[in-house]
């Protein structure tokens, strides 16, 4: 008799399960689809800013980004910006259960569950039926 997978909810990281090497190839891209905050640098290997971009008031370019719904928002306190997701809350970028620009990904997509995240080490996987 097979047993049930427990479900994994990724707002609770005590439901995770520990990440191995191959936990993506059978998963649904859960992690895709929870919020993620990215660097400046991230927003110029996308082509959201440009170096122009660097010499005019961070403010105006915070306005820009969110005006054409790339950010939520800009938290000062980390100097990350909250990306904006789908309308079905997923990250713009997923296709299927696999990331559209993988090569060119955030840092904390790459990072994702290793260093980064609420449990390293661990992620919300939901295998795919
Ligand atoms: S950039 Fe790629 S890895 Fe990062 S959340 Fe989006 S689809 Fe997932």
């Amino acid at each position: 008799m097979a047993t049930a997978t427990p479900k994994a909810d990724k707002e609770d990281p005590t439901t995770w399960t520990k990440y191995t090497s191959g936990s993506c190839n059978t998963c649904r891209a859960t992690c895709c689809s929870m919020p993620i905050e990215i660097r400046w640098e991230d927003l110029v290997k996308l082509n959201f800013v440009t170096d122009d971009d660097l010499g005019k008031p961070l403010k105006t370019v915070v306005s820009r980004l969110k005006k054409e719904n790339v950010i939520t928002a800009y938290r000062p306190e980390s100097g990350l910006f909250a990306f904006k997701q789908t309308s079905a809350g997923k990250c713009r970028y997923l296709k299927g259960n696999r990331c559209g620009i993988y090569k060119t990904r955030p840092l904390v997509c790459r990072e994702f569950p290793i260093r980064m995240g609420w449990r390293h080490g661990y992620c919300p996987k939901t295998p795919i039926k």
